[in-house]
Formats: structure tokens, sequence, C-alpha cells
């Protein structure tokens, strides 16, 4: 996430109502991608979702017939606000989905409400669990349930250590269950051709196991001894579809954070970088990516290899646990490449196919 900027100079940040320093309430303004000031008579609005019950900082045109901003519109279902407690969980479900809808965006990956898109739209419902009707957090045929418990902080700790799951987060939340819904998209409603999902399966394994008994499988069991060569967390070992949606979260985790470091201008030494980790067909990838030019994915690797080092330390300096406990193996960066691909595809930022080119010159390059 970047820095935004106040007509009077001052820094703000994503999740900012009002400038500090000129005292003027500021909005998010997702046409412009940039913070605006709310003029009495102005162009902009708050969303209904702030000014209402005060969990949106999106703003809305102000001739707009939906009182609600992009991000807001993607509800279904809010949560009721009458138990307590549900009004601050609710704003942190928010706070962490629109981060996510801005990385989508900004991937080129818009998320399309079901209002606008019947077939493929997507829903949210926040759901508070009762004795006897629990809530299961998850995607399904493009709605995504947030079980409200999540957003308690005792509780998700609980879970996290429960579920051995070292990152449990909302952000984590979204991006897995997003990872879901995309998938959906492209391989089931067909966004997407047969020679990626075969490519899906060479990468990811084949999906066609079922579902329900390899997550049984996997509670009861426990993810397979040495999984950490080949998975980026535990439960990406329960299937294929979890695999990729814990990957995906993970490449939004990187690119997100790694423009956070772009734009504020941190960097740490390049003497740290493992370039040697990565060989060459540790990237590579069958059909229709056999041929894609790995540079723009080789760079963020590059770029997240240099800052993890240094965010671990950072946040042990603070007093803190290490900020990223993984360890990125070949086949995990395959992975991750795949991911990479798919979304440079699918939005169209994939250019034409390039002929293969030696790898290590590029890290070589990188290193020098
Ligand atoms: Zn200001
Ligand atoms: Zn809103
Ligand atoms: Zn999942």
């Amino acid at each position: 996430m970047k820095p935004f900027t106040c007509p009077c100079s001052n820094i703000l940040f994503f999740e900012n109502t009002q400038c500090l320093k000129c005292g003027s309430n500021v909005g998010y303004d997702a046409a412009s991608d940039s913070m605006k000031i709310i003029e009495p008579e102005g162009k902009l609005k708050q969303c209904a979702n702030g000014t209402q019950h005060g969990v949106c900082n999106w703003l809305v045109p102000a001739d707009s017939a939906n009182p609600l901003c992009d991000a807001c519109q993607l509800n279904r279902t809010i949560p009721d606000l009458s138990v307590q407690g549900n009004g601050e969980r609710w704003a942190r479900m928010e706070a962490s989905k629109r981060r996510v809808a801005y990385s989508m965006h900004h991937l080129g990956l818009p998320i399309i409400p079901r209002t606008q898109d019947a077939e493929t739209g997507l829903i949210f419902d926040f759901l508070q669990p009762m004795p006897g009707a629990p809530v299961i957090t998850g995607h399904d045929f493009g709605i995504i349930t947030l079980n409200m418990e999540e957003a308690d902080d005792a509780i998700r700790e609980s879970n996290r250590q429960k579920f051995r799951e070292p990152h449990r987060s909302l952000v984590g939340h979204f991006r897995h269950e997003l990872a879901h819904y995309y998938w959906w998209v492209w391989f089931e409603k067909g966004t997407i051709d047969i020679e990626l999902l075969n490519s899906f399966r060479e990468v990811f394994g084949d999906e066609r196991q079922d579902y329900g008994t390899a997550l049984n499988n996997y509670y009861n069991g426990g993810p397979p001894s040495g999984w950490q060569g080949t998975h980026i967390s535990e439960y990406s070992t329960a299937h294929p579809w979890e695999d990729w949606a814990e990957t995906w979260a993970h490449y939004l985790h990187m690119t997100d954070a790694l423009e956070t470091a772009d734009t504020f201008g941190l960097s740490a030494g390049r003497q740290h970088v493992p370039v040697t980790r990565f060989p060459k067909e540790s990237v590579s990838l069958p059909a229709p990516f056999a041929n894609v030019d790995p540079g723009a994915f080789m760079d963020i690797l590059y770029h997240w290899a240099m800052l993890t080092p240094a965010i671990n330390e950072m946040s042990l300096s603070l007093g803190q646990r290490d900020l990223y406990p993984f360890v990125l193996t070949p086949p995990i960066v395959r992975k991750l490449h795949f991911i990479h691909c798919a979304m440079e595809r699918v939005s169209g930022k994939m250019t034409e196919k390039k002929p293969v080119f030696n790898l290590w010159s590029v890290l070589r390059r990188k290193a020098a």
C-alpha cells in the first residue's frame, strides 16, 4: 500500500478519514486512486457505510444512485449490529476487504459485484455464528462467507495457534477466499481455456480428487512430513484448491508489501539476497506459459528476498515475532510464478510470448 498526499501536502494513509494537519474530512476515491477532501457541496460524498456505521472511508460520486462504494456494494449480508462488538469487528473486516479490493484493482483484476454481473459477480456475507449454527469462512459459487468471530483478536489468535497458521489474519482470509472465487470464475465458469487448467494440474495437482475426503484426511492426519519443501503452508497440502488459495494469498502478501516498500523507499542490502536459491528450473512452467519471459516475476522474487530478512529483523527489534516466517523453495516459487502468470494473462498485462532466455543471466545482472 502506498502513502497518499492531502492537497495541504500532509501525508495521508489509506484508512484515514481526516487530515490531521488541515482538519479536512477525507476519503479514498477509487476512480482516481487518490485520497480526496470531502467538500460540503463537492462532487464526492462518503460511502453510506461510512456515514451510517463508521466502517468505510471510500467515496462515491455525489450524484450516484447507489450510496455504497465499490467495496461495500459487494456485501449481501452485513453483520447483526445489535450484537455487542460487531460494529468494531465489522469495521476491521471492511478495512481488510478494502485493502484487498485495492490490490485486485491494481493487479488489473477488479472484483465485480453480483449486482453487476449475475453470472460471475461476487457476494460477501458477514455472518455471526449462533449456538447450533456455526459459520464457516469459505467460498461457494461466488459467495464468500466470513465468520464475524474471526475479527475478534482473541478468537483469531486462538485459531491461529490451533490451526498452526503463523500468518492467520483478516487480510489473509480475504486473499485466500478470493483465490477460490477467481479459480471458480476462471476454471469453472470458463474464462480460461483447458490448456491453462492442464497447466494448473501439473503445477498444483489434480483438483478432481474428492475435496471433502481430502479435507477430512488433512484434519485427521495433518500435513505429510517434509511438506515445507513443496508447500507454503500446512493447510495448502490439504487439496490442490487450498494450495492454489494459500499460494495466491502469499503472492498478494508479497506484491502488496513490495508496493509498500517501494513507495516508502525501503530497501535492504543486496548482500542478503540468496540468488542461488532458485535455479532456472524452479520457475519454468508448462504451456501456455512455457515461453513466458520470467523477468517481471524474478524481479518480484528478487526484491522480496531482499526485503524479508529486513522486515523480520525490524519486527524482532520492536519486540514482535518474525513478520515473515516462511521459506520459499523452488517448488513453491514455481507455483507463485504460475499465479503471477495467470493473473497477468487474465488481466491482459501479459505481453506476447518472447523467446526463452537464460534466467541466470538475469539473476547475475541483478546481483551485480
Ligand atoms: Zn490536509
Ligand atoms: Zn464503502
Ligand atoms: Zn480455502
